[in-house]
């Protein structure tokens, strides 16, 4: 009887471990819950902290709201606002949110709710498409949050997209841009995934390279901590990029959405070096 002993060394390579997978799904359940914990912790003591408790409660609504069966539809970013699902997730999660916002956010749900269906269309389009300017900022977290459970829950219904070589700028299952990269722990320790901002999935890049342009020559990581801060900006002298580190084995609490939108002081400190952001949080889209 022989023994197959397996390769030394073949685990550090992230492409030969056997739980390495270009393109993982977390279950959105989950996801929604544990962001929404995440974001009342963060909450506690926090500048922002109604706004951070409002994220959770739509984080909370998202999850309560998980078709039964699965999603369907499109997860091209921009075929989306057409397909028309999203639309009954919006009245609901306006509904699920309507008796428990601050009185300074109920009218805006309120305007979102009253919208006459082609404006709700166009702004929802204009989302979609990128063009943030477009839909008022206090409308815009609200109409993400039913296009992104429309999109996650159909990309987790379909087959996954094919591996290849590649180490995609932009989600290689809907085509949005990140929210920050993770650094994993457990199966995936050290591992480094991108978090899309629109479909939840999360995919590979290996570290120490831009995840805009993937040069790895001038990369520097900016932080108001120590220089084991959770959460770092990776930037990038190359293309005047960058994008938020957060490491799950700093704190195995860390979320991508929660973290990032905790941290947005970080941003405006990066921003004022001349370096421009690579990605965008939902709850805080680009203006
Ligand atoms: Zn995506
Ligand atoms: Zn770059």
């Amino acid at each position: 009887m022989s023994q197959h002993p397996t390769t030394p060394g073949a685990l550090q390579s992230d492409g030969a471990s056997r739980h390495f997978m270009p393109v993982i799904q977390p279950d959105l359940a989950g996801l929604y819950s544990r962001r929404a914990a995440r974001l009342r912790a963060l909450a506690e003591g926090h500048d922002h902290a109604d706004y951070l408790r409002l994220a959770a409660r739509v984080a909370e609504a998202q999850a309560s709201l998980l078709p039964e069966g699965g999603g369907s539809g499109p997860m091209d970013a921009s075929a989306i606002p057409q397909e028309g699902h999203w639309g009954s997730l919006l009245d609901r999660l306006i509904e699920r949110l309507a008796h428990d916002v601050p009185a300074t956010v109920a009218p805006h749900l309120a305007a979102l709710r009253d919208l006459p269906a082609d404006a709700r269309l166009g702004a929802a389009q204009a989302l979609a498409e990128g063009r943030f300017d477009a839909v008022p900022a206090a409308i815009a977290p609200f109409l993400w949050a039913s296009l992104s459970l429309q999109c996650a829950s159909a990309a987790r219904a379909a087959p996954m997209p094919a591996s290849g070589p590649a180490e995609h700028a932009s989600c290689p299952v809907c085509g949005t841009a990140p929210v920050a990269s993770l650094i994993l722990i457990g199966d995936r320790q050290g591992m480094r995934y991108l978090h899309c901002a629109l479909c939840e999935s999360e995919w590979h890049m290996v570290r120490a390279k831009c995840t805009n342009c993937g040069d790895a020559s001038d990369l520097d990581y900016l932080s108001f901590d120590t220089a084991e801060a959770t959460v770092r900006a990776e930037s990038c002298g190359v293309c005047h990029g960058y994008l938020k580190v957060i490491s799950l084995e700093r704190d195995p609490q860390a979320e991508a959405v929660a973290d990032d939108l905790a941290t947005l002081t970080l941003d405006d400190a990066v921003t004022a070096e001349g370096y421009q952001r690579t990605g965008f949080n939902p709850f805080a889209l680009p203006g």
